[in-house]
């Protein structure tokens, strides 16, 4: 049930989910669907984390943030894991394009479209293409990373700047990847999107949260919003339950969708780990942050048909480096069409998002803050002129989010919009084993994030929480000397 402000959590539970995320989401439902007894508790007003939307003028106009298109993945692990009516609102998304100085693609974003598109106009060799999709479809993300991005397309496409940028500016865009970070994490993102597509929810985030929140509740998982939880209870080195506003509510699992550092350092302490694994824990790197800047045209406005998601560039070359600076010249339109949300009043909304370093964001003062957010906003109105001019007049509301809006809203250390590098999912995933019933679901290591990453991490996280559970029962049973093991 969904608990009120005033409401206390009804325990004893099994599992409290710290957390709702896509990941803690779709671990809690698992959990819940399973018979576990769950609580989940989320900071904010609303279910949903990243997956979240805003509204202005009174509801004229809804913005979704991290709404731009995931992998045709999610329409099963929605399927299996949450409703049928989820899994049936997912669409593709048809037309994705590329602009910039140095080609102008549009896409389907198929692993057919783009292996046409390498050998007819980039003129790679067709045996090329084929053992460069080959060799990411074999990488699997539990062997060591081998090479990294950029010795992965050298290997294929020695100095072909612009097939790199055809390649890699998708990702990078998507989860601040760079040419050293481990080809592994690449390669398994990459085969994801390219297998048939890209897909988005009809509806918008709004009525897909709203879907889950009911299935939630159905499958009897207690639910408490504005929860921040401070303090994870350890004694006798094992998990007994969570803080919340001074009141201990017990469980022996705690599964944290919070960010992974915050949870080790700030959550539960450094001192319940062992050096070794602490060691590790300060080598996990966060990934980088994103500015968004949300436009929403005017009512009777009315956009042509420009795609879906444009993929645009001023850059005359790629250059991550220069893709996650403030020098940037490239960012991605996500456009929305009135078909979106077909029981809404009609209107577009275009959103536009760059990668940023929360570094040059927190360093500046209050005034520089404001000037810097006002230079987003005339980049993404200039960029849009050039694909639809005369846009600016049509706009009725424009706002922008920054690496710190991001940072306030989910409790992301430096605003990270996509958790940890590769090294984070090994930390992640053994956190259990260093103190028994500590789990982590959320995004990590590039691989675990994203909608569909973070959604099926919480299920697999879901089935260690389920073996601990199964393990307890044994263990207690056997102290009363009723089963032996
Ligand atoms: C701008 C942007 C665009 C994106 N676009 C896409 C996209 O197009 N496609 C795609 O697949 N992915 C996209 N992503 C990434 C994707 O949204 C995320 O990887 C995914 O939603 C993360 O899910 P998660 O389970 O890791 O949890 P998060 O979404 O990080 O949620 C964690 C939750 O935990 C809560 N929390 C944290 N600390 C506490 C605490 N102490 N107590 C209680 N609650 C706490 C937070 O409030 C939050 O609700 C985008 C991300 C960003 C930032």
């Amino acid at each position: 049930m969904l608990l009120k402000h005033k409401d206390k959590p009804r325990g004893p539970y099994e599992v409290i989910v710290v957390g709702s995320g896509l990941a803690g989401m779709t671990a809690a439902n698992k959990l819940a669907q399973n018979g576990r007894k769950v609580l989940l508790l989320e900071s904010h007003n609303k279910l949903g984390g990243f997956a979240t939307w805003f509204r202005r003028n009174q509801g004229e106009h809804i913005f979704d943030i991290s709404l731009h298109g995931f992998p045709v993945g999610m329409i099963k692990t929605c399927r299996k894991y949450w409703s049928k009516e989820i899994a049936d609102s997912i669409r593709q998304v048809h037309r994705v394009r590329y602009i910039n100085p140095q080609f102008e693609v549009e896409t389907d974003f198929t692993r057919t479209h783009f292996t046409s598109v390498l050998v007819e106009k980039f003129q790679i060799p067709r045996a090329t293409v084929d053992a460069f999709f080959y060799e990411l479809e074999t990488m699997n993300f539990y062997d060591a990373p081998k090479m990294t991005n950029g010795e992965l397309f050298e290997k294929y496409f020695p100095r072909r700047n612009d097939v790199q940028r055809f390649l890699l500016e998708p990702i990078v865009y998507a989860n601040g990847s760079t040419l050293e970070d481990p080809a592994i994490s690449y390669g398994i993102v990459f085969s994801n999107f390219m297998s048939k597509g890209v897909y988005i929810f009809n509806g918008g985030t709004d009525r897909l949260i709203g879907l889950m929140k009911d299935e939630l509740v159905k499958n009897g998982v207690d639910i408490k919003l504005h929860s921040k939880i401070e303090k994870i209870e350890i004694q006798e080195g094992v998990v007994k339950g969570v803080w919340l506003d001074q009141e201990f509510i017990q469980a022996p699992v705690v599964l944290s969708n919070a960010n992974l550092l915050s949870t080790i350092q700030n959550m539960t302490g450094p001192e319940y780990f062992s050096e070794a694994f602490i060691k590790k824990v300060k080598a996990v790197r966060l990934n980088t942050s994103s500015c968004q800047v949300f436009m929403g045209l005017k009512a009777g406005a009315v956009l042509p048909d420009i795609g879906e998601l444009i993929f645009t560039s001023d850059d005359p070359e790629f250059n991550t480096d220069l893709i996650l600076s403030p020098k940037i010249g490239s960012q991605t339109f996500s456009v929305y069409y009135p078909e979106m949300r077909p029981d809404k009043e009609p209107r577009y909304a275009v959103v536009s998002s760059s990668n940023s370093r929360y570094e040059d964001w927190k360093k500046l003062s209050e005034e520089d803050y404001l000037a810097q957010k006002k230079r987003v906003i005339e980049r993404a109105l200039v960029g849009l002129e050039k694909i639809v001019p005369g846009i600016r007049e049509m706009i009725d509301v424009i706002d922008c989010s920054t690496p710190l809006t991001v940072e306030r809203y989910t409790h992301h250390q430096k605003g990270s919009s996509f958790g940890t590098k590769f090294e984070g999912l090994e930390v992640s995933m053994n956190l259990h084993k260093e103190l028994p019933g500590l789990f982590h679901a959320g995004s990590v290591g590039i691989i675990m994030s994203g909608w569909l990453g973070a959604a099926n991490y919480g299920v697999i996280q879901s089935h260690a929480v389920e073996t601990y559970l199964d393990l307890l029962t044994k263990n207690q049973l056997t102290q009363e000397g009723q089963i032996h093991v």
